[in-house]
């Protein structure tokens, strides 16, 4: 199977999984019934599970729609760990 991507004029990119070579021009909209028009993507075969497949979406969509941030992000406080022992180790 493949997964194939159509865009609806009016409700944006729709995707079809279907054996290969078998994708149609157009897909009806599945909210207007409209033919989308297939949109031609790089192969996206075996990538697994749909949340291996969500991974690996949003990481090429830093490539080109990056996360922007006003500051760094705050790190949480590195836990204390209490043990008698680190009390025996050579200091400088
Ligand atoms: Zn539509």
């Amino acid at each position: 199977m493949a997964v194939y991507q159509y865009r609806c004029a009016e409700h944006g990119v729709l995707e079809v999984a279907r054996p290969i070579g078998t994708a149609a021009d157009a897909e009806p909209c599945p909210d207007c019934a409209t033919p989308a028009p297939r949109v031609f993507t790089a192969p996206r075969l075996s990538l697994g599970s749909a949340r291996n497949r969500a991974l690996i979406d949003r990481t090429e969509r830093t490539a080109d729609q990056p996360a922007v941030v006003s500051a760094a992000p705050s790190r949480p406080a590195a836990p204390r760990v209490h043990n008698p022992v680190h009390a025996r180790l050579p200091r400088p």
